[in-house]
């Protein structure tokens, strides 16, 4: 029988808990046993009651939990081999020689220096009679699934480690809340976050929350002019009428002699130089506690899952495999070198070697760091001279999504930097027919990073008939050579009807370029839109206060989500929740389902399920409502629970983006900016949509987007999410086969 031990060792990370649950849960629908070894190594070397069989329920109700519900710590004990002998010893006591460790560099280094160590560990232990012969050769190898569970994010192998976005949540929300502050009194705010040794958390909250000026380990400033430089930036703001600034500095700022450039000393230095009131905030802790973002959550499952399986296809050998995300799928690389990799990175920082550090980090962090550069100063550079002064159009389609406006800002901002003038349009293609709205400067997108809506007011208008001609006189009027369209599938329709209008309207023969914004997740050329992760977020917030609603009494609830007909939204809610079960729209449903989910539900709380969560999509069935499947749970489960609706409606649509939406839009518009000014010197300039796809910016050409929809359901023919299926149902009920809620 496969025995599975999960700790979490180290630095707490949220979304722990997620892949807590996961393995534990992976591991029991595969007909195995699972052990939480408590307080990381500590437990290891403590064994006893310290290594605990876990059953089903016991990592139940734990997905909204910052934290780690089974502990963690540092040990000192299992730096020396006497220490690691020892947890050998209760490891085998458990027959425990499967793991999977969460945690950071430090703690995955000692997983592999025990595994290093495990022959001679085991032969000694069989040698002073600790442990049988037969226990020795049953397991020969120590195999570990690792998983980077750090809010730092500074360990390769993974695009990003378990616990950072929801860092940055709680990064973002604290500015955004100083900033207010700051506007107030027109002061300038220092703040720290964390990241010894890697920039990441400073950077893109940079990014997130369009601070002022940014110091990172790994891009030290120059050494004689940053600190002028810096004050001219926030000076320069100042004069056209900024009323706050932030300066974000990481925990392992340094100067390029490797001398530790502390929030005080930024502050001090704005004080003598600006004789400005500036203030230091030190973030501390607050960045790792609170309660996981949807993000983390998904992460934890879908790397938990995999860890368990890696574990179990590797049937007995030493495997050391870290499970990561890279261009939003889940991969395994050798847990060895990327451990050897990270610590490069340290080293080059350590040695100064600030290109070498910057390059291991990679190109996305590399890119970031340029956009944020150009984003943060108060006013454009002159123009560079290859400039092509463009006037550039855009506006806001469909839906409101949060995002919209960090979009409008960065592409104004980058665009403006780049010699070009922007037009922006009112209340969408409706702004363009009738020739409403404004030139906007540097100055008029202040403050629109952070906040939700469209500012520039959108709405979906389908083009038709004397449109076109209005839209063709606005362009010629306006003298536009590009458009940018934000926004959803009705603002593709309309950019992909005035691409195919070329012909009969030549003002149309310019490159548009289409940057996806809307809850759905639901457009061609993408795998995320901007939008969808606030949405997402908001759902699972809103379906944690739902679950607590309920604490006293038997109950289900049933919740509806928007998505249209695209069961992003519905399906990552359910994963991020723990519903037990999802409606989707690409799946519908029957009767035959219906009746089999009652069954599942009162077959539940018979057996003591205290509460039940149901996911679905706004339009699953038409006929099989909402309404209508609560009240058919109702009647169904009379005597065992009771049914609540909730239909979650437009709060799915507001709110702050959060920080993943506002990256996104940022470096969607740097990418549309980019795309505008390569196809304008083309005889027959293109039009298209910006995506990332496996992890790579794509531009698909607005001709062939309708093909890749099915149009009646105005979703992707190919959504990539759907494999995540399979591990919704696993996670959400027992394997009938097993005695999963019995830990032995
Ligand atoms: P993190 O995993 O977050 O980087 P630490 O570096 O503190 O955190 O490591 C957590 C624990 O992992 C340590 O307290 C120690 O027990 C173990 N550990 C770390 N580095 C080593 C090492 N080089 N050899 C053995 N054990 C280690």
């Amino acid at each position: 029988m496969n025995r599975i031990g999960v700790m979490t060792s180290g630095g707490d990370a949220p979304g722990m808990n997620a892949a807590v649950r996961a393995v534990v849960r992976t591991t029991l629908d595969r007909g195995a046993q699972s052990y939480a070894i408590y307080n990381g190594y500590q437990g290891m070397v403590d064994g006893g009651d310290k290594i605990k069989a876990f059953g089903w329920s016991d990592v139940g109700g734990i997905l909204h939990r910052g934290g780690t519900i089974i502990g963690t710590a540092r040990c000192e004990a299992f730096r020396h081999r006497e220490g690691r002998l020892q947890a050998a010893t209760n490891l085998l006591k458990n027959g425990i020689s499967k793991l999977v460790v969460i945690g950071g560099n430090g703690s995955l280094t000692g997983a592999l220096l025990l595994q290093d160590e495990w022959s001679g560990l085991i032969d000694e232990l069989v040698k002073n009679g600790t442990i049988l012969a037969e226990t020795a050769e049953n397991h020969p190898n120590l195999a570990i699934a690792g998983i980077a569970g750090s809010i730092d994010n500074d360990l390769t192998g993974t695009d990003i480690s378990l616990g950072a976005d929801t860092a940055l949540h709680r990064i973002t929300d604290a500015i955004d809340a100083i900033t207010d502050t700051a506007a107030s009194h027109q002061r300038t705010f220092v703040v720290e976050v964390m990241g010894r040794n890697c920039g990441y958390l400073a950077l893109m909250s940079g990014i997130a929350t369009a601070a002022d000026w940014v110091l990172i380990p790994e891009s030290p400033p120059n050494l004689d002019e940053w600190e002028n430089k810096m004050c001219e930036v926030l000076r320069h703001g100042r004069e056209i009428g900024k009323r706050d600034s932030i300066v974000i500095v990481a925990e392992g700022a340094q100067d390029r002699h490797g001398k530790p450039i502390s929030a005080e000393y930024v502050r001090q230095v704005l004080e003598d130089k600006l004789q400005e009131d500036a203030r230091v905030t030190i973030l501390g802790h607050v960045q790792r506690g609170g309660s996981p973002s949807a993000f983390d959550r998904n992460l934890g499952i879908m790397m938990g899952t995999d860890a368990v399986e890696a574990l179990i296809e590797a049937n007995g050998s030493g495997l050391s495999t870290l499970i990561g995300l890279v261009a939003n799928q889940v991969v395994r690389s050798d847990l060895r070198k990327n451990i050897e990799k990270s610590e490069q990175i340290h080293e080059a920082i350590t040695a100064n070697e600030y290109t070498k550090a910057m390059k291991l980090r990679g190109p996305g962090f590399k890119e970031s760091f340029a956009t944020l550069r150009t984003l943060v100063r108060a006013t454009p550079h002159e123009h560079p001279r290859d400039s092509k002064n463009l006037k550039i159009g855009i506006l806001n389609a469909g839906a409101p999504a949060p995002g919209m406006n960090t979009a409008v800002r960065a592409a104004v901002r980058l665009g403006v930097d780049r010699g070009h003038t922007i037009f922006g349009f009112y209340n969408g293609f409706r702004g363009m027919v009738e020739n409403q709205g404004e030139w906007l400067d540097w100055m008029s997108v202040n403050g629109w990073a952070t906040t939700g809506g469209s500012n520039l007011g959108t709405c979906r208008h389908k083009i038709e008939g004397r449109d076109l001609y209005a839209i063709a006189r606005t362009i010629e009027e306006r003298e536009l050579d590009a458009l940018i369209v934000v926004g959803g599938w009705s603002g593709y329709e309309a950019a992909v009807t005035l691409h195919n209008q070329r012909q009969n309207f030549s003002a149309f023969e310019i490159p548009i370029i289409c940057v996806p914004a809307t809850i759905d997740n639901n457009m061609p050329g993408a795998e995320l839109t901007v939008g969808a992760d606030t949405a997402l977020n908001v759902i699972v917030e809103a379906v944690d206060r739902i679950k607590q609603s309920a604490v006293a009494s038997r109950r289900v609830f049933v919740v509806e989500v928007m998505g249209s007909d695209c069961g992003y939204l519905a399906l990552m809610g359910a994963l991020a929740t723990g519903s037990e079960r999802v409606y989707l729209p690409e799946e519908g449903m029957d009767l035959r389902d219906l009746r089999k989910d009652v069954d599942m539900l009162v077959s539940g709380f018979r057996q003591g399920k205290r509460l039940g969560v149901v996911l679905s999509n706004e339009n699953t069935n038409p006929t099989y409502t909402t309404s209508f499947v609560s009240r058919l749970y109702e009647e169904e489960g009379r005597d065992t629970f009771e049914v609540r609706r909730a239909i979650l409606g437009h709060i799915q649509q507001g709110g702050h983006p959060t920080p993943f939406d506002r990256i996104y839009a940022t470096r969607f518009a740097a990418k549309a900016i980019g795309f505008l000014e390569q196809q304008i010197d083309e005889t027959e300039p293109e039009s298209a949509c910006v995506g990332m796809i496996n992890g790579k910016y794509r531009f698909t050409q607005l001709e062939g987007v309708t093909r890749l929809m099915e149009k009646t359901h105005k979703r992707p023919k190919v959504q990539w999410w759907l494999d995540l299926r399979p591990i919704a149902r696993t996670l959400a009920q027992p394997n009938p086969q097993f005695n999963a809620n019995s830990p032995q």
